[in-house]
């Protein structure tokens, strides 16, 4: 396309001024800037250069007038449009320099082709060479404030080329550099010129203007002299962008910019980042150790419950009310309850307070009358002899089978207790066999402790009455536990006329325990969540300061064609990362925290899932309360933002 590249008519940029008052900046300013011209805007301070400028690069708009770019209108353009016009028409080269503090002179050259989208070896290659052909190779790692500002300068101009940009801005770019330097730039700016790129060049100083083929004088917002094009410009169409693979930047090249931005502007204010982190740091840990406290807790309970046995029905005497009339649990129930479908045995439960001895050592503890089928319904194997058959317990016979505490205690010297006689409550039983060693099953009476013997037999010598206190029943298949226990309910309460008994099992309570735990990790868990959301607020504060820090550099960012969303995905990227770091030392806190109390205190288990989900909910958090924060970087105004500190 040919025809002038800019063109300005009748431009006017009113600012409406802290009292309400309106000022007129730019007052009608009509120019046509054609392909290669090295144009020289000059005047005083205030004149309105840089408003002029600003609107020129597209950084801002006029209030009322048109302008056109290579023929296209772009004068009402927005957001993106804008941006994508900045990123491949212009290339600013500012006073003062406006390099990103803390970043490498490379990784400020490469900014824009990141925005650009440019591939990453692409975008190195070019940077290199850009910086080489300004004399700065060597000086490609170092950062800003390690450069003078001549070189500062140098790759700021590097940077406004990274987009092979055809108009290349400069305001007072001499303006903060000594005589030498300053001729130097100006010299840069002329051989740009002379490889065919359009520049203007904004100065208040006369004699840098001369390197101009072309001067044009405002004043008081109104331009009052131009001299006009000297030799007639090299005519050319727009040149085309750098070939580009994606539009705007890719996420994973900005989240590795993020982390380091993220990082430095941790490291810059260490103390005050690690005081805000402080509220994730303690909520990850906390959900972490507490809900290792919360499993240790529950697995230990289950394991307790477990081991009183899943395959149990317990089938008790009395409805629990003492004011109903109860009718005795018998063995002729324990019979009926047998002959259930999935019932394996049954297990009738008589205890009593019994006096044993052997030779001169006297045992307290508690006898149990029951059936020949306790070894299979408590799954309980007997260790010496055997145990009491079914005939023994028809014939009443006087013979008990010891607890492994029992024998121990009465035989003191290893003595085998087998065809021994012991005395129970005065009475001599025979001795048939011993228990294998079970351990505590109820948590407070050791059943290794207990001394056994046939219910008849119990009945008639020890106790008097034969009413049972309990019915154990096996079942076949777990699966199916709860329709057995409901079959035997429905049995009893036919047998008996009146519901005067109670019916539990394991799995009930373990599910009953497991429910008491998992409320419990819960609640621990919901305090720690509190604790994160003090934390997320503690991010939203510190990266709302992080934006007002660092106005200036999403003011450049925008400058060299950042979109808002790039700016507004940075700034969460940062929050997450921020708050991410928050969550890993929160977890190396919390494994020490929860590891401390498992070698102090109680059983901790710590699960992945915690972990993670602590972790993840960290980040998450960052995000949610980074959103704000990044919502207000990326709605920023460029001019403003680079005006400010
Ligand atoms: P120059 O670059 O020629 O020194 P500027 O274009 O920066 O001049 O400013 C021209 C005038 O506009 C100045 O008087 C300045 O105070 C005013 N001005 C610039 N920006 C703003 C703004 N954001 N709000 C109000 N006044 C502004
Ligand atoms: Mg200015």
């Amino acid at each position: 396309m040919s025809g002038p590249l800019l063109v300005l008519e009748d431009i006017r940029k009113t600012y409406i001024s802290g009292g309400g008052l309106a000022v007129e900046v730019l007052r009608g300013v009509s120019l046509t800037v054609e392909a290669g011209e090295f144009v020289a805007i000059v005047g005083s301070s205030g004149s309105g250069k840089s408003t002029l400028m600003n609107i020129l690069g597209g950084l801002d708009r006029p209030t009322s007038g048109r302008y056109r770019v290579d023929g296209r209108d772009v004068t009402a353009l927005e957001g993106d449009e804008r941006a994508a016009l900045r990123r491949d028409g212009f290339g600013f080269v500012f006073q003062h320099y406006h390099l990103i503090p803390g970043t490498t002179a490379q990784e400020n050259v490469e900014m824009p082709g990141r925005y650009a989208g440019l591939p990453a070896p692409l975008r190195e290659s070019r940077a290199v060479e850009l910086l080489g052909r300004l004399g700065l190779e060597e000086r490609r790692h170092h950062r800003p404030n390690q450069l003078s500002g001549g070189q500062q300068q140098r790759v700021s101009i590097a940077r406004a080329l990274m987009n092979d940009a055809p108009v290349i801005l400069a305001d007072e770019p001499t303006g903060a550099l000594d005589s030498a330097s300053g001729a130097e730039v100006v010299a840069l700016l002329r051989e740009l010129s002379a490889a065919g790129r359009t520049v203007i060049l904004i100065t208040h100083d006369r004699k840098v203007a001369e390197a101009a083929s072309r001067v044009i004088e405002m004043r008081d917002g109104r331009i009052v002299a131009d001299s006009g094009r000297p030799a007639p410009p090299p005519v050319g169409a727009f040149p085309a962008p750098p070939e580009r693979v994606v539009a705007g930047a890719s996420l994973w090249t900005d989240a590795g910019e993020a982390l380091s931005a993220a990082l430095r502007s941790l490291g810059a204010n260490g103390f005050r980042t690690a005081l805000t982190l402080l509220g994730i740091v303690i909520g990850v840990a906390s959900v972490i150790a507490l809900l290792a406290i919360g499993e240790g807790a529950k697995q230990a309970v289950m394991a307790r419950v477990g081991a009183l046995g899943v395959n149990l029905v317990f089938v008790l005497a009395g409805s629990g009310d003492p004011r109903l009339p109860a009718t005795p649990l018998t063995e002729a129930d324990g019979e009926a309850i047998l002959r259930l479908p999935n019932v394996e045995s049954v297990m009738p439960y008589l205890d009593t307070p019994v006096m044993v001895r052997h030779g001169n050592i006297d045992h307290r503890t508690e006898g149990l009358a029951t059936s020949a089928s306790l070894p299979l319904t408590h799954r309980w194997p007997v260790a010496q002899g055997a145990f009491f058959t079914r005939a023994d317990e028809r014939a009443g016979a006087a013979v008990a089978v010891l607890g492994h505490g029992v024998a121990e205690r009465l035989f003191p010297r290893g003595e085998s207790p087998l065809g021994k006689h012991v005395l129970v409550n005065n009475i001599p039983f025979l001795v048939t066999g011993v228990m294998a060693k079970k351990g505590d099953l109820t948590g407070n009476q050791s059943t290794d402790d207990w001394v056994f013997v046939p219910l008849s037999t119990g009945v008639q010598r020890l106790i008097g009455k034969p009413d049972l206190q309990l019915i154990l029943v096996s079942v076949h298949d777990v699966g199916r536990i709860e329709r057995t226990r409901d079959a035997i309910h429905a049995l009893l309460s036919e047998r008996h006329g009146q519901e005067d008994f109670q019916i539990r099992d394991v799995t009930a309570r373990i599910q009953a325990a497991a429910e008491t735990q998992d409320t419990m990790t819960l609640l621990l868990g919901c305090a720690a969540v509190i604790t994160l959301l003090v934390g997320g607020i503690g991010v939203m504060n510190i990266m709302l300061v992080s934006v007002t820090e660092r106005t200036r550099e999403i003011g450049i960012r925008m400058a060299v064609g950042a979109r808002a969303a790039d700016i507004e995905r940075q700034f969460l990227m940062e929050a997450a990362l921020v708050a991410g770091l928050g969550g890993l030392v929160g977890v190396a806190l919390g494994l020490a925290g929860g590891a401390v109390i498992g070698l102090l205190a109680m059983p901790v288990v710590f699960t992945a899932t915690a972990i993670a989900g602590a972790v993840a909910s960290a980040v998450l958090t960052g995000m949610v309360f980074g959103l704000i924060p990044a919502r207000r970087a990326a709605r920023l105004d460029p001019v403003a933002a680079l005006a400010s500190e």
